[in-house]
């Protein structure tokens, strides 16, 4: 069994660090909010003072960080001070944070430098697949970083995909992420239509969920109440997921889409719409909840 630091207990990073505990590993454990700590602690988790001090003895370091600036600043450090250098060449590093694909390869080419097997390893499934293990972890890595990570990633995910080089996990997270906010839209904009032509949504649904308008956030996302019965929608939008982590997703993909020089409008109007609903006060609904932007149902909107 391995030594393990977690950097980031958050809603995330909390049950995962639970899940490597219950694999029988030793798993010590950071994080800047106290909250968070002593929840980690109830779960197993031997809490330590300072970042660097959870990765310098350890086999192997997670961290699930809200973005790239926390990320860069627990691997680099102050003064080339971070976990990078502090960790014993060789350990695996696997950071699972959602982040711009820039920090992403600056702290891959830093933890290469220092002889560590560095992967990026975005997750999808939300709170409810980081509490069952069930996570789907898109990888970014040499081939032998990602062997070396994968017995870890397969305890806190379902499904394991190596995506190619350094920050291609992160290149693959935003790249889906773009298509569900894009069809997250379309599929307001579809069954706003309908209604006000006089279709009932529901035979909308039999029909297109089964037709060539099919697709992922129409079945299980739906965002019209009374259609999907797990839907956000039927619980006044409580997420799921919020708008606000929709709309950092679709602002990744702007940036990268700008650095590599690729023209992504529809991905640039749905980032705008989701920076307009989320402005307006919706930040925290489930992003599902664009549809009363576009049928003009919101009042803050
Ligand atoms: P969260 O805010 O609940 O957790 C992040 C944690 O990091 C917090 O506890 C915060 O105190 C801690 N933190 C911040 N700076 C720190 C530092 N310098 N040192 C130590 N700890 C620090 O967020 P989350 O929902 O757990 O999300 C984490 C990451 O996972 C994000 O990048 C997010 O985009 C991604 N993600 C989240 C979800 C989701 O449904 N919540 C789904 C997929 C991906």
């Amino acid at each position: 069994m391995a030594d393990i630091g977690f950097i980031g207990l958050g809603n995330m990073g909390g049950p995962m660090a639970k899940n490597l505990v219950a694999a029988g590993h030793a798993v010590k454990g950071f994080d800047v909010t106290p909250s968070a700590v002593t929840a980690a602690e109830a779960a197993g988790i031997v809490p330590v003072e300072t970042a660097v001090a959870t990765a310098a003895d350890v086999e192997v370091v997670f961290t699930m960080l809200p973005a790239g600036r926390h990320v860069r600043g627990i691997y680099l450090g102050e003064d080339g001070e971070g976990v990078v250098a502090a960790a014993r060449p060789g350990t695996v590093m696997i950071d699972s944070s959602t982040i711009d694909i820039s920090s992403a390869r600056a702290v891959h080419a830093a933890a290469a430098a220092a002889g560590h097997l560095m992967v990026d390893a975005p997750v999808s499934g939300g709170v409810a697949g980081a509490e069952a293990g069930t996570l789907t972890m898109m990888v970014g890595g040499a081939d032998a970083s990602f062997e070396a990570a994968k017995p870890y990633l397969e305890i806190v995910g379902g499904k394991v995909i190596h995506a190619g080089g350094a920050g291609n996990g992160q290149v693959a997270k935003v790249c889906n992420n773009m298509i569900l906010g894009i069809s997250m839209i379309a599929i307001s904009e579809a069954f706003t239509l309908g209604d006000k032509l006089g279709l009932d949504p529901k035979v909308l649904f039999d029909i297109s969920s089964t037709a060539s308008g099919s697709c992922w956030a129409m079945l299980h996302h739906n965002p019209v109440p009374g259609i999907v019965e797990t839907a956000a929608a039927n619980r006044d939008y409580k997420p799921g997921f919020a708008t606000a982590m929709m709309h950092k997703d679709l602002q990744l993909a702007q940036a990268a889409a700008q650095e590599a020089g690729a023209a992504t409008p529809l991905g640039a109007e749905a980032a705008a719409l989701y920076t307009l609903f989320a402005n307006a006060g919706n930040a925290d609904l489930d992003y599902s909840a664009i549809i009363k932007l576009i049928a003009g149902k919101t009042e803050t909107a």
